[in-house]
């Protein structure tokens, strides 16, 4: 498997398949954030390309597809940086609906929010997972580590808000706590309550290795108080009370050079 791999364990989304579209050797993405489990980002880049040729990627889809079906209950754009980089992406969401009719989600920095072309390509997936773990500028920096200085944190937030506007599938905002923005909780469930996500993923970086630790369970719980007033509303879960499904992976080593052996 050169361009899929999985399924792995989801904690927000169950049995998932992963889709490369980048499969660089090393990181590419428009962050480099503390926590990441990659490593150090050695393609820094906001601008978008054609890293896989979207033909290559369906056949290999079409070859696995009776496995997937079996095996999997999701798709989900993910790997090795920022999936939105992938200029092919609506072309490749295309490709998957030619296979199989399981959901179709991504994981996204929502760095290219700002952008209108990326925004109609997302809006073809049933689940957009972006991540927001600063209140400002400052902490956007200190967390998320731009690699670009034209990259702001109000422009992505109003991209989020049109997105918000435009889009029926399932919006989550994904956000990753670590020590530098624990005390960032009630001001984050503002911009959460301002964006009006269907869900709310409060994380912190159990998985290794990533270079810095997550905050204790009873910490999380603190947390997540701070943002019980979104609720019923907008559904809120946490990383601690979500339970690790037994998932069988095709290929262990496709899923290991993507998300690290300590999983
Ligand atoms: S946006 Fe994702 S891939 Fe990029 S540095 Fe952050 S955690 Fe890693």
């Amino acid at each position: 498997m050169r361009y899929l791999y999985g399924p792995v364990a989801s904690w927000r989304l169950g049995r998932s398949l992963g889709v490369d579209i980048l499969s660089t050797a090393e990181k590419t993405c428009s962050f480099e954030c503390v926590y990441c489990q990659l490593g150090r980002t050695v393609t820094k880049t906001t601008d978008r390309r054609v890293f896989v040729p979207t033909d290559a990627i369906e056949r290999e889809l079409q070859a696995l597809a009776p496995v997937i079906e079996e095996t999997a209950d999701v798709i989900t754009f993910a790997g090795m940086g920022e999936p939105t980089l992938g200029a092919n992406l609506g072309e490749v969401v295309d490709a998957i609906r030619r296979h199989t009719r399981k959901p179709i989600a991504i994981l996204t920095n929502a760095a290219l929010m700002t952008d209108k072309t990326v925004r109609e390509e997302l809006k073809k997936l049933d689940v957009v997972i972006a991540k927001l773990d600063a209140p400002d500028q400052a902490m956007f920096e200190a967390v998320n580590r731009p690699v670009s200085a034209e990259i702001k944190l109000d422009e992505i937030i109003a991209g989020l808000k049109e997105f918000r506007r435009e889009y029926r599938g399932r919006l989550c905002l994904q956000l990753m706590f670590v020590v530098a923005n624990r005390a960032s909780g009630a001001e984050l469930a503002r911009s959460a309550a301002e964006l009006q996500p269907d869900e709310v993923q409060l994380n912190t970086p159990l998985r290794r290795p990533c270079g810095v630790k997550p905050l204790p369970g009873e910490e999380m719980k603190q947390i997540e108080k701070q943002f019980e007033q979104l609720k019923p509303e907008i559904e809120v879960i946490s990383v601690y009370e979500r339970m690790k499904l037994d998932v069988w992976a095709i290929d262990k080593g496709a899923v290991i050079r993507r998300r690290g052996a300590g999983d």
